[in-house]
């Protein structure tokens, strides 16, 4: 597989790869970070067809389905609609400089008297299901599981975009839209696939408690910063950058749908790793 043009091509015979154009695009740009996501779809031919179709106003660089098959729907130097409203870190709108990856995948599954439903109402069976809980949930719940092709083809294609743009970081849509999305969540192998295609430890799923109460949230990683908000002990925070004894955190409170996510600076002697 090359990427020749901001399109990916092959090299050699048997590599699944194919273009399908969605008007679903905008403007250029410089791509720095991947986000993974999955397509919560009845199947991946349905997610194209979406995908292309103007009145959907979502599209994705990349959509690879459960045989590893890959189709690119836009140009990696091109906007796609796939990140939505987005914040990690300092940055936002993440459609600006990121590339989406969607995986053919129905997403979390509802369990009936021990059977699995997709939000469409199709079954999956026992040995798809995997049970794990999502990092910004409380409780285990039910996910069809990718395949070893997919997650396969996924690598290749991020490592070979690492090759060719600086990516800075690879994410989950979960990450950057942690109030409205779930994908890819707990079946998708993101700690492992971090670490071997950044070659350092994954740093998104760390998860801390408050060490007292009234801990303070800040606008920046010194005192002399404003108070966003103060925390309960043992509420958890999800780490996101260091610097200076101080952590960028998001914090995982339960708030209504409307409310802004909460993300700020707590001094790291007040956290403790759960
Ligand atoms: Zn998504």
């Amino acid at each position: 597989m090359i990427i020749l043009k901001d399109r990916l091509g092959k090299t050699i015979s048997g590599e699944s790869i194919s273009f399908i154009d969605t008007p679903n695009k905008e403007g250029i740009i410089i791509p720095e970070y991947i986000i993974i996501h999955f397509t919560a779809g009845r199947g991946a031919e349905s997610s194209i067809d979406w995908l292309k179709d103007p009145t959907a106003k979502a599209s994705a660089h990349v959509i690879i389905d459960r045989d590893g098959r890959i189709t690119q729907m836009v140009e990696f130097n091109k906007k796609a609609w796939h990140a939505g409203r987005s914040r990690w870190a300092d940055r936002s709108d993440f459609n600006d400089f990121s590339i989406g990856i969607e995986l053919e995948n129905p997403g979390k599954l509802t369990k009936v008297n021990d059977r699995y439903y997709a939000w469409f109402e199709k079954e999956y069976s026992k040995d798809v299901v995997v049970e794990a809980k999502h990092k910004h949930e409380n409780e285990v719940s039910y996910w069809h599981s990718f395949t070893e092709k997919q997650i396969d083809s996924c690598f290749k294609v991020c490592k070979l975009l690492m090759e060719t743009y600086k990516i800075k970081d690879i994410l989950g849509h979960d990450d950057i839209a942690p109030h409205r999305k779930n994908d890819p969540g707990p079946a998708f192998p993101m700690v492992n696939f971090r670490a071997k295609l950044l070659g350092r430890e994954d740093n998104t799923a760390d998860i801390y408690k408050v060490t007292s109460n009234f801990v303070n949230v800040r606008k920046g990683p010194a005192t002399e910063f404003d108070t966003i908000t103060q925390l309960k002990k043992d509420t958890e925070v999800e780490f996101i950058e260091s610097k200076l004894g101080w952590f960028y955190v998001y914090v995982l409170l339960k708030t209504a749908k409307d409310e802004e996510p909460i993300y700020g600076w707590i001094n790291s002697d007040l956290l403790k790793k759960v």
